[in-house]
């Protein structure tokens, strides 16, 4: 990816050092069911898939540090997650809370400084031959997006992103950069929900056994879990609904709005969004009573019914 943005030759990266980060980026991930490993690396992907067919960088919507930062961001942007989260850190006391719990984002705050460590590791550091006004540039980027993968960080640039759709998105505008970097982030950090249907409701099988397991964990602490975190309330069709419309479906909706050639993700999470609704109805009918949980990924004929909706 990052040779087919031109960052190997620009940036004289030392193909050795970026294995090696890249290595310890990896490691530096545990095994939760969603935001492991392949989490990072698919967003990696949707974040350079943006760059590179957008052309972001060569139409000057972004400068060439933006793009590398907003790569190497992807990968380090959940690094360390326990599949808890930030309210979770306070509720529980945990050591992380105890670090970054008056600053906010506590575990944004997590992942930026885990992979600061990574970046200042003997023969990880692949950026050795930045300028030191480009690395000093590079880490403040780097800075800026990760703690952006905070969903508040995101929905408190809602508005503004809106005028900047509306207006043009300007170039020579820093400020657009810096909300454009933000938006970008969030669409890749949300991306599964506009991939093939199958794709989609996997990844949000794996979500809610993360949110589940979460709301197991704070019912023995004797605390009561939010709805989409507890197994024996959680209605997931429903759940997902609420999340496209407030949060998914506006940010492809902007980006689309910004740059008309990702016109594609915006018509594949309202895709998506269709099949969420066929399956709420076709559960609701079979079993008006029931509120599902995980059985709606596990019963293979609600899929033969999803296809004889219209
Ligand atoms: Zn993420």
């Amino acid at each position: 990816m990052m040779e087919s943005l031109g960052m190997i030759n620009k940036y004289r990266i030392s193909k050795d050092s970026l294995a090696r980060f890249t290595l310890m980026v990896r490691k530096g991930y545990r095994d939760p069911p969603y935001h492991n490993w392949l989490h990072a690396f698919s967003v990696t992907h949707f974040a350079f898939l943006l760059l590179y067919n957008l052309r972001l960088m060569e139409i000057n919507a972004l400068t060439h540090l933006e793009g590398l930062a907003l790569i190497v961001s992807s990968m380090c942007h959940d690094l360390d997650h326990r599949g808890t989260t930030n309210s979770f850190q306070v509720a529980s006391n945990s050591v992380l809370a105890s670090l970054y719990s008056s600053e906010g984002s506590v575990m944004e705050r997590h992942h930026l400084a885990q992979a600061m460590c990574i970046l200042n590791t003997d023969d990880c550091n692949f950026l050795e031959n930045l300028s030191q006004q480009e690395y000093t540039q590079f880490l403040d980027l780097m800075r800026d997006i990760i703690l952006a993968t905070d969903l508040a960080h995101h929905l408190r640039l809602v508005s503004e992103l809106r005028d900047v759709a509306e207006t043009g998105y300007d170039g020579h505008n820093p400020r657009h950069h810096e909300l454009l970097i933000c938006l970008l982030m969030t669409a890749a950090d949300l991306s599964d929900q506009t991939k093939d249907w199958q794709s989609s409701k996997h990844v949000a099988e794996l979500i809610y056994k993360e949110f589940f397991t979460q709301g197991d964990l704070e019912k023995a602490m004797g605390n009561m879990p939010l709805e989409m975190m507890d197994r024996e309330k959680a209605f997931i069709p429903e759940l997902q609904l609420q999340f496209l419309d407030d949060v998914a479906i506006p940010v492809y909706e902007l980006l689309a709005k910004m740059f008309p050639g990702a016109s594609d993700p915006y018509h594949n999470i309202q895709a998506s969004r269709k099949n969420w609704a066929k399956l709420r109805d076709v559960y609701k009918r079979r079993k008006p009573e029931s509120t599902s949980s995980l059985d709606i990924f596990e019963d293979d004929s609600l899929e033969e019914d999803l296809a004889k909706e219209l």
